[in-house]
């Protein structure tokens, strides 16, 4: 089975349209077919200042929504970053292998340290790539389900693979990106220019998955769309109403140009309103599963130790294959 790794950060409370559409529904698909390892990427979380106590707290939500979303720990493996220690390890070597000037390309680092300014923004931030890199490299990921905002960072890590193989010799394998066109990017529903994001959107421009459905129904109503009225798929001129036609589409499994006719002679308002029904039904199941999950801390954790055990056995074998291959003395 060609296996896949990806991960998601507990950034903050719940996971967002953007964030399901983009990443974890294409997770539950693959556990099916191949290897899968999905973690929470707590360490990743902390680039930006966390409470400790938050943290904790939504490392354990994000875990309960992961499962929600359908991850099945019988079928895959579902793990805490922080628990597999071998991460932050084979993340040294590659920061020494990766150059200042590529690892200062990475737009995701410019765009979010543009917002913060210079000094208030971690060392952390701008290696995060490179973490990110161990984090697939480890598991000699073949594949690395993702949405478009990511590609760039996987296409660096295939850099890193082939420069440490080169290097070295044959360690790891080459990963590909695995995003789908059609989700690979949701938009913010307040400004359709920029991605749907838990740290840069906005509390009316998110559709977050524990969000009341009444309160979904008011963002979607609220969308930013255009002066024009007719309903079609075009990113360029209608952006607004094609994130929308793209989230009504892709959750109703409906075509977009079957949808474009449904639409035919009516206003965006009435899109607007069958869309808020579409996800207040999608949610609702959703959100109670996630609460059921929470309701049995213990449960959640005994789910995570078993899947940092298997991660762990799978990163510990290829970290002692890099250490030897760099060239580390084996402890005595
Ligand atoms: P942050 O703003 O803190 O970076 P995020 O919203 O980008 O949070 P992540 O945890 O960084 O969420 O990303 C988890 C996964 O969701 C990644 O695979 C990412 O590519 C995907 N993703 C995030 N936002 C979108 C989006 N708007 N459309 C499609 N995929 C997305
Ligand atoms: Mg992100």
């Amino acid at each position: 089975r060609p296996r896949v790794l990806s991960g998601i950060q507990p950034t903050s409370g719940s996971f967002h349209l953007g964030n399901y559409l983009g990443a974890v529904r294409q997770w539950s698909a693959l556990q099916e077919t191949h290897d899968a390892f999905y973690m929470v990427v707590d360490l990743h979380a902390i680039t930006i200042p966390k409470d400790p106590q938050e943290l904790r707290d939504n490392t354990r939500l994000a875990a309960a929504q992961l499962l929600a979303s359908g991850l099945d720990p019988d079928r895959c493996t579902v793990f805490v970053q922080s628990h597999v220690p071998e991460h932050t390890q084979l993340s040294w070597i590659m920061e020494c292998l990766t150059g200042f000037g590529e690892a200062s390309r990475m737009t995701q680092f410019k765009d979010k340290s543009s917002k913060q300014g210079a000094d208030r923004t971690s060392v952390g931030l701008f290696t995060y790539p490179v973490l990110q890199i161990a984090d697939i490299l480890l598991y000699q990921a073949n594949q690395v389900p993702v949405g478009e905002d990511q590609r760039q960072h996987v296409e660096l890590t295939r850099d890193l693979a082939l420069r440490f193989n080169g290097r070295y010799g044959a360690t790891f394998t080459v990963p590909e990106p695995y995003i789908l066109k059609e989700t690979a990017k949701i938009y913010d529903l307040q400004d359709p220019a920029i991605k749907m994001s838990k740290s840069a959107s906005t509390p009316k421009g998110i559709i977050n998955l524990l969000d009341e459905p009444k309160v979904s129904a008011k963002k979607i109503k609220s969308a930013v769309t255009d002066t024009d009225t007719v309903i079609r798929f075009d990113e360029d001129k209608k952006p607004g109403i094609s994130n929308l036609l793209t989230i009504y589409s892709t959750l109703t499994g409906t075509g977009i140009a079957e949808l474009e006719q449904k639409y035919d002679g009516k206003g965006y308002g009435a899109l607007k309103t069958e869309l808020s029904e579409i996800v207040g039904e999608w949610v609702a199941p959703f959100r109670a599963r996630t609460q059921e999950y929470l309701a049995d801390p213990a449960a959640l954790d005994a789910v995570l130790a078993k899947g940092a055990e298997k991660a762990r056995a799978v990163a510990s074998e290829t970290l002692a294959l890099a250490y030897d291959r760099v060239g580390f003395l084996p402890a005595a």
